[in-house]
């Protein structure tokens, strides 16, 4: 789950880790009293949850209040990279010296917790990781020892609260970028980001109400609450399965046989009618699908149970769009004689039913 930037911010406040003074809001009618808040010159930022909004124009210095209140307009009717600005962080704007970048995540390859220092952060870390890897300083980090490398040029403080974080939320990642040290010689946050790991978020109850505000894509919230392992995916064909696996091994057939697909959604075991039906009605949420690919592999939930499933929710969703569905394991064979009669597609195998999908939304 991520959390958007002046949500970490409030994080990084209760672990002292400084940050700028600051005020979220939703409409530019609140600028003035956020200017009060903050002083002048302020800077007013797109709280979305992707990276690199400076660069796409959401995050502007303001002089004095006009500017501010046309910055704010201009920004809260904006789009980055798809998703609409709804919230602002204002802030009092940092006089800016050197920006560091400091970042505690998994290192997946080798297995451990790792954190990540460079002296040259800011907007541009992506490049600098590329193209002089020998700017970024790793290191391997274990939480029973907390204590921050001293060698770094930043306070260990800062290092150490970070640390603190990571392990106590559960998180994936807890990233300042950039960290900057202003003409004073203060260090303060100007940026935060941390991700939970959501598979930890039953230990957090505090998130819990934050889950759907910080969802980017309506349709995903939607699904996620109501437990269907549901991805959106920019492609025209659904893709449901049961099971995650045989999901994106389907998935991998679609794309092979020069298909996009739209979804990834597991239906999980068993052959609930209800739960066949909500699923089908979060898919046909996306406008962009043309047609639905059901990959049914009969283990304990049998073959012909999860087609009477398929058949009601069609019976309470309406769709006129060309559905395939294969079926192989325990009870196929009346499966497939349910299918027959109904004007669902049946597929012999993985690659059939790929193949048949793919030329049927052409
Ligand atoms: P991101 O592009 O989504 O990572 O957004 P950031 O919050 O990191 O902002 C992008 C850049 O804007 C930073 O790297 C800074 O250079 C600049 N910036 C952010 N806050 C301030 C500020 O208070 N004062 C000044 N002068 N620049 C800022
Ligand atoms: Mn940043």
């Amino acid at each position: 789950m991520k959390l958007h930037e002046y949500q970490s911010k409030e994080l990084f406040s209760k672990y002292k880790i400084p940050i700028p003074m600051g005020i979220a809001i939703e409409s530019s009618l609140d600028i003035a009293s956020a200017a009060e808040h903050t002083g002048l010159p302020l800077v007013v930022k797109a709280q979305v949850l992707v990276g690199g909004r400076g660069k796409a124009g959401g995050v502007k210095v303001a002089k004095n209040l006009d500017e501010a209140k046309q910055l704010s307009a201009d920004i809260l009717s904006m789009k980055i990279k798809g998703i609409p600005v709804k919230k602002l962080l204002v802030e009092e704007a940092i006089d800016i010296k050197e920006e560091y970048y400091l970042a505690v995540t998994v290192d997946r390859d080798n297995k451990c917790n790792t954190l990540i220092f460079s002296s040259v952060g800011g907007i541009d870390i992506e490049e600098v990781a590329q193209k002089q890897p020998e700017q970024i300083v790793k290191l391997q980090i274990t939480k029973s020892k907390l204590q921050s490398p001293n060698n770094l040029s930043i306070p260990d403080q800062i290092i150490e609260s970070l640390l603190k974080l990571y392990f106590d939320l559960d998180a994936s990642l807890a990233e300042i970028n950039p960290l900057v040290k202003t003409k004073d010689g203060k260090f303060i946050a100007a940026d935060a980001k941390i991700i939970i790991d959501d598979n930890a978020l039953f230990r957090h109850p505090e998130f819990a109400g934050q889950s759907s505000e910080t969802e980017e894509d309506e349709i995903e919230a939607q699904a996620h609450r109501r437990k269907i392992s549901y991805v959106r995916l920019p492609g025209n064909i659904a893709v449901m399965c049961n099971g995650a696996g045989l999901t994106m091994t389907t998935m991998d057939e679609v794309k092979r046989a020069g298909g996009e697909p739209a979804c990834f959604l597991d239906i999980g075991g068993g052959s609930r009618r209800d739960f066949v039906a909500s699923a089908l009605e979060i898919v046909s949420m996306d406008k962009n699908v043309k047609g639905i690919f059901f990959n049914i592999f009969g283990g304990i939930s049998r073959c012909d149970e999860v087609v009477l499933g398929i058949i009601s929710a069609f019976e309470k969703i309406k769709f006129s769009i060309p559905i395939v569905i294969r079926l192989t394991g325990n009870r196929e064979k009346e499966g497939k004689e349910l299918l027959s009669k109904t004007n669902l597609i049946s597929a012999d195998s993985m690659q059939d039913g790929a193949n048949k999908i793919v030329a049927l939304v052409k």
